[in-house]
């Protein structure tokens, strides 16, 4: 079967060349066969790519000096460019890496003693409006490429000096940054496959995780499509309260979303799901959501949750809970038996954090518009 050919991300540096971070291994693998030449040479070239982190064919030696010079003539290796990246305090460094039209997304990695997890975009802005998250307010620009998704990984890997089965830097991958991953399926399962595959990152299915706000149809369909983790974003267990916070909530309400869930473990049984939930204060962390969270989780009784405190972003109407309001919520889930982490706010010094990835360096959509002028009202207020 043979793959649509992308068009390359960088048209000043590939000059009309094919991008081969845009296909997964049976892509390339189809695009090898394509060009006259033999599949498993599309695998040793992968190898290069993703163990070794190498974009230059005149140095994949053990690949013939013909095929490197075709390869040469009509490819590229091309991850998206940093524009600038940035430490903080904590060892959590964030990428802001330019897509064409002045556009910029970024990605996030978090450091900690056991693991190292990066969290990847994968659309520039997003359409979902959730009402506390930074992202919303810069509006849908566009879906993110394969390889603008797993070069994100691939810019991370070679700044961390991440090899592959050796020298993992990057032990976790989690798709919580930018855009809502389900809808930009095609491209997010393809780098997804990319993380997995022994020839690419080589991460076991629990340690690539996919975030979504609710898609139903699409996490049926995720389920069929690759062995990977998932986490939904709740935040509130009532329809009411849901539909304020996450807009899609209305068209795939709560009851729609169990279902849809109940039957992603019914497909997966060795599974769990991560349902996120962020805190803030006075809006849905009182012990009477708390319960409604209890009760939701009831049904559920393999899955998990993980609380995150609000991160701030300018001209939010929202606020952190109370680090006493934060641990009575978790006591609450804890004393009904349900796993509940709480999550660390890490990276937030460099505004890294969950929910504060906001990477337009130019924006032209009418919600960043119309939110520019009720901050410039006073309508809401500053973080
Ligand atoms: N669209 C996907 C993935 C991106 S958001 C999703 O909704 O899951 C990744 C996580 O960060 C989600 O759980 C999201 O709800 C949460 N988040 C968004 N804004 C936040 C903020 N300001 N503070 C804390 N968490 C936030």
């Amino acid at each position: 079967m043979n793959q649509v050919v992308q068009i390359p991300t960088d048209p000043a540096d590939a000059a009309g060349k094919v991008n081969l971070l845009d296909f997964d291994r049976q892509g390339l693998r189809d695009f090898f066969t394509q060009i006259g030449e033999k599949p498993y040479r599309a695998e040793q070239v992968m190898k290069w790519i993703y163990h070794h982190l190498e974009s230059d064919f005149a140095k994949m030696t053990d690949v013939g000096k013909a095929l490197r010079a075709k390869l040469d003539a009509t490819c590229y290796v091309g991850p998206p460019k940093t524009l600038f990246d940035k430490a903080a305090a904590d060892g959590t460094h964030k990428w802001l890496l330019g897509m064409d039209g002045g556009n910029a997304i970024e990605a996030v990695y978090i450091p900690e003693p056991t693991r190292g997890t990066l969290c990847v975009s994968s659309q520039v802005g997003c359409g979902l409006n959730c009402q506390f998250c930074s992202t919303a307010t810069q509006g849908f620009n566009r879906n993110l490429s394969t390889a603008e998704v797993i070069g994100q990984m691939w810019v991370a890997a070679k700044y961390l000096g991440n090899i592959t089965h050796q020298n993992r830097r990057i032990t976790n991958v989690v798709m919580m940054g930018m855009g809502e991953p389900l809808l930009n399926f095609d491209n997010v399962v393809k780098a997804m496959s990319l993380m997995r595959d022994d020839l690419g990152f080589g991460l076991a299915s629990k340690r690539v995780t996919l975030s979504t706000a609710g898609l139903v149809p699409m996490i049926d369909k995720l389920s069929e499509a690759i062995d990977v983790s998932l986490a939904v974003s709740l935040h509130a267990a009532n329809d009411e309260l849901r539909t304020e916070l996450v807009p899609l909530n209305k068209r795939y309400p709560i009851a729609e979303l169990t279902e849809a869930c109940l039957r992603w473990i019914a497909r997966k049984p060795r599974t769990s799901i991560t349902f996120e939930y962020t805190l803030m204060k006075g809006v849905n962390d009182q012990p009477e959501h708390a319960r409604q969270l209890i009760r939701f989780m009831r049904k559920l009784p393999t899955c998990k949750v993980n609380l995150i405190p609000f991160n701030p972003f300018p001209g939010t109407r929202f606020e952190r809970s109370d680090a006493d309001t934060i641990r009575a919520f978790q006591t609450q889930l804890l004393n009904a038996g349900i796993l509940t982490m709480l999550r660390r706010t890490r990276g937030d010094d460099i505004d890294a954090a969950c929910g504060q990835l906001k990477g337009q360096v130019l924006d032209r959509t009418r919600r960043q518009a119309e939110f520019l002028k009720r901050l410039d009202q006073g309508a809401v207020h500053a973080g």
